[in-house]
């Protein structure tokens, strides 16, 4: 009998031995974790936390999380935080936390309250993964959805977007702002003799050349095949003339890699409470009038759209 129960004590032990072996094998391979205690006074870590936050065990247990703070979030995120996990015994979230070496870095974190069987809080686990990476693909993502990809400029759908903001603010902040747009002359001469290959760097030459005649603000845009828009905020009708002549200049100065080219050039500025396609119009016609007119030249739009 005594045997019995000394055998069943053995195999009992091993089991749970076999158990926490292998809590502590998923515990070591997993997901970056840290468990607190209710103090948020840090117990344990794993191998996938010294990795992301180049924190060794030693150097965080017994500390509290603050330690990672980056200075990103204000008090009221922390509260929030703090709120739902009390309520709930759950927050998941974006946070950025700041590494050993001082890096700032966005990680998806998990924390979960766990309770004992009478209740009480023990323990909070918190789970969590570098989102550095996805955050950079989603930013790289944006940006090519926004651009014209042979010449790196905003494509005509941001030029839409930007416009449309420029008109919706100006409802209210009065803030002038001018729009231009400009078309190679004879691009398709240039084509015919060079090649399609030749046409494609000179549009890539002509959107750098332009961008050094603009300030950041500016929003230079490639409209559709050789036509190209700009959206100048905060500028009324004399500075967009101005540009409009820079830019005239430039282009028959600057050295391409074929033959020299000129632009024909609308200039407009906004008219309070016009719609953004009553502007797009005018400025296509003054650019229309520069090409019959004889081409490399700007033209201001009429103020009443014809
Ligand atoms: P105009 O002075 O009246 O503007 O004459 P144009 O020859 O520039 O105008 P047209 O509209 O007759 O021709 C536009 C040309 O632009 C034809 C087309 O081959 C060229 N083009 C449009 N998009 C591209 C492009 O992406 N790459 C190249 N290489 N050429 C393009
Ligand atoms: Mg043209
Ligand atoms: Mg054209």
């Amino acid at each position: 009998m005594n045997f019995v129960t000394v055998k069943e004590d053995i195999t009992r032990r091993r089991e749970q031995e076999n158990e926490l072996r292998l809590m502590a094998t998923a515990f070591d391979t997993g997901q970056a974790t840290l468990i607190t205690d209710t103090d948020m006074v840090i117990r344990r870590v794993n191998q996938a936390f010294t990795d992301i936050t180049g924190y060794q065990g030693h150097e965080v247990v017994g500390k509290t999380p603050r330690l990672f703070k980056s200075g990103r979030h204000d008090d009221a995120f922390y509260r929030r935080l703090w709120q739902t996990l009390c309520e709930t015994g759950h927050w998941q979230g974006e946070i950025w936390n700041r590494n050993k070496h001082g890096d700032i870095y966005p990680l998806w974190q998990s924390i979960t309250a766990v309770i004992d069987t009478d209740g009480q809080v023990r323990h909070f686990v918190s789970v969590f993964h570098d989102i550095a990476e996805r955050k950079r693909m989603e930013r790289e993502l944006e940006t090519q959805a926004m651009r014209d990809h042979l010449t790196g400029v905003y494509n005509r759908r941001a030029f839409d977007a930007a416009l449309a903001r420029c008109v919706a603010d100006s409802a209210h902040d009065q803030l002038p702002f001018a729009l231009l747009m400009f078309d190679i002359d004879h691009f398709k001469r240039v084509n015919d003799t060079f090649g399609h290959d030749q046409g494609d760097v000179i549009l890539q030459q002509l959107a750098r050349c332009i961008k050094d005649c603009l300030r950041a603000s500016d929003v230079l845009a490639r409209w559709g095949g050789e036509e190209f828009a700009i959206l100048l905020h905060g500028t009324g009708h004399e500075g967009a003339w101005i540009l409009a002549e820079r830019i005239l200049h430039c282009v028959r100065e600057h050295r391409f890699d074929g033959p020299p080219i000129t632009v024909s050039i609308g200039v407009a500025e906004y008219l309070p409470g016009e719609s953004r396609e009553t502007l797009i119009n005018r400025v296509d016609q003054a650019l229309y009038t520069a090409k019959h007119g004889g081409r490399d030249a700007a033209v201001a739009a009429l103020p009443i759209p014809a």
